[in-house]
């Protein structure tokens, strides 16, 4: 199925929750979750007033945002989720682990763009370097003790300049350094499921694809 190319904000309130998908504007008050908090569409506002929903659409809504948050299509989830089935430990944390370390995630987190989609784009432009190579796979998975780095010839690009200085970048995370002025960074350690503040219920996408 072809990415979606539509409004981003529609997403965000179909799901009810902010999922940081245009950027600079995703943290001011102009933010349409704020403004409007029921679902798009004509029968949005009732929508919003119905009464409980089954548990299907619960596992449902919540793989859904999950994939849109990362900027996942069906396909490339449910091979994460088969991956994250067939590692040792809980399912569902191995599949936030798998989605956090995403390259384009990383490139995210760091700052060095203001949204997972403008850091996909960073790495498909071969912007990014992972231990000196140039990487431009999104859905390359780094480890402990990988170097990340913006390419020595578009360390100043626009796009993670204006990264870089804006005043609402994300909250930098614990599991990676960045040296800024130099545009590099480390892994240091993996992400555990504390180190992901974003409000997921895995629980109910393990459910769903367990049926
Ligand atoms: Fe739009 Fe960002 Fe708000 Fe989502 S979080 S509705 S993408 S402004």
């Amino acid at each position: 199925m072809a990415r979606y190319t539509g409004p981003v904000c529609k997403l965000c309130r179909r799901e009810g929750q902010k999922l940081f998908l245009k950027g600079a504007k995703c943290y001011t008050e102009k933010c349409p979750v704020e403004r409007r908090a029921y679902p798009p569409g004509q029968h949005g506002p009732a929508q919003a007033r119905r009464r409980k929903q089954s548990d299907y659409a619960l596992q449902l809504r919540e793989k859904q945002k999950v994939k849109r948050m990362y900027g996942l299509q069906e396909r490339q989830f449910r091979n994460l989720f088969s991956s994250a089935a067939s590692q040792q430990g809980v399912t569902g944390e191995n599949l936030l682990v798998h989605l956090e370390t995403r390259l384009d995630n990383v490139i995210f987190r760091l700052g060095f763009a203001v949204s997972r989609n403008q850091a996909r784009q960073l790495v498909r432009h071969r912007h990014v370097q992972v231990n000196g190579k140039v990487v431009d796979i999104p859905s390359y998975e780094v480890r402990p003790g990988d170097d990340i780095a913006i390419r020595a010839a578009s360390k100043e690009i626009e796009p993670v300049e204006v990264a870089l200085d804006s005043r609402t970048r994300p909250k930098m995370v614990e599991w990676l350094t960045l040296d800024q002025k130099n545009r590099v960074a480390r892994v240091v350690r993996k992400p555990t499921r504390d180190d992901i503040s974003a409000e997921i219920q895995e629980q109910l996408i393990v459910e769903l694809y367990s049926k």
